[in-house]
């Protein structure tokens, strides 16, 4: 079985249906605890400090022995450094695996796509269809860990973020992430409410912050909305699988999020959003689109390497909750 290496959600059941483990590089990345060290090592190979720290993380993964033996790389649809950290992978002697979401979410273009993995991973359309179908009952529980977030208030936006997040790669075995998933839902259903006053969404990436959810608890502010970790767990009940990634709105543009943001934002009663953008990310220029396009508040916040929220941080999310309140 070999450890498949993932730069991001790319179809997942292809890679299980092939009988190989799906690592999502991210996750191995951020939750490592030398996560700051795994930054400065690629900053010690060569790498610029002007670049994202995800990006350094990822490699320093890769190469100081992750145990992965190749790597998807999505060309198309994520970040555009992703290229040259493929070309880093290339020259580490690394095999690398390019998949591309089509910009316009052409339909036959994404199924082609997926037809190349299918192919190059050795599976086939019926086995990946079946490797759907159980991922999809694993999906609805996930979805129901997001319903008690915003609608029963009996789950943090750190375990919604956490949960959610999982499902790019099902931590590389979906037995035993369904059953920690069962377990915390046995806990959720019968914990008591949360109590915070305000409800926000957080927008962007997912956070290089290692507390930023605990804090917005701890001055009375609870996220219920995390929009990309939704769009990793894909809650779109659909039986075609190239459909499911169409609907997937991350890899395609920012107004398609924009539509599933404001839809969220009307649905879980938000009072503001958070905006996060990583330092060096081109991201950030999505932020005057964001501003331009959604009607509440936003506070926009940007993280650069692996840690706490900083004092500047903490001071800009006090003032905006006051605010809201
Ligand atoms: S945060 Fe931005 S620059 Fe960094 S890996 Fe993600 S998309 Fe790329």
């Amino acid at each position: 079985m070999s450890r498949i290496g993932m730069t991001t959600t790319v179809p997942v059941e292809i890679i299980l249906a092939a009988g190989q483990v799906p690592v999502d590089l991210n996750n191995i990345f951020i939750s490592d605890n030398q996560a700051s060290v795994l930054v400065e090592a690629a900053e010690d190979e060569g790498y610029p400090r002007n670049i994202c720290g995800w990006i350094k993380g990822l490699y320093s993964v890769v190469v100081s022995g992750g145990n992965i033996d190749k790597v998807i790389a999505v060309t198309q649809g994520d970040c555009s450094n992703t290229h040259a950290l493929m070309e880093t992978f290339q020259l580490a002697g690394i095999e690398i695996i390019p998949f591309a979401f089509p910009f316009d979410r052409d339909y036959d273009l994404l199924r082609l796509q997926m037809d190349k993995l299918i192919q190059l991973l050795g599976t086939s359309w019926e086995d990946v269809q079946r490797v759907k179908h159980r991922l999809d009952v694993v999906r609805k529980k996930v979805a129901e860990i997001d319903r008690l977030t915003w609608q029963e208030n009996t789950v943090s936006g750190w375990h919604n973020h956490l949960y959610q997040i999982s499902c790019s790669d099902f931590n590389g075995n979906v037995s035993e992430f369904e059953q920690t998933v069962d377990r915390f839902l046995l806990q959720a259903g019968a914990a008591s409410e949360f109590d915070e006053d305000i409800r926000l969404g957080y927008i962007g990436v997912p956070p290089i912050f290692t507390d930023l959810y605990s804090y917005l608890e701890s001055v009375g502010a609870r996220v219920v909305f995390n929009e990309v970790q939704r769009q990793f767990a894909m809650p779109f009940p659909v039986d075609d699988i190239v459909e499911q990634y169409r609907l997937y709105t991350y890899p395609y543009g920012v107004f398609g999020r924009i539509e599933d943001i404001r839809a969220e934002i009307e649905k879980r009663n938000l009072d503001g959003v958070i905006h996060y953008v990583q330092s060096f990310c081109f991201r950030q220029i999505e932020d005057m689109i964001f501003r331009e396009k959604l009607d509440v508040p936003i506070l926009t916040i940007e993280g650069d390497k692996p840690g706490k929220v900083d004092a500047r941080t903490k001071l800009r999310i006090d003032s905006f909750v006051e605010m809201l309140r």
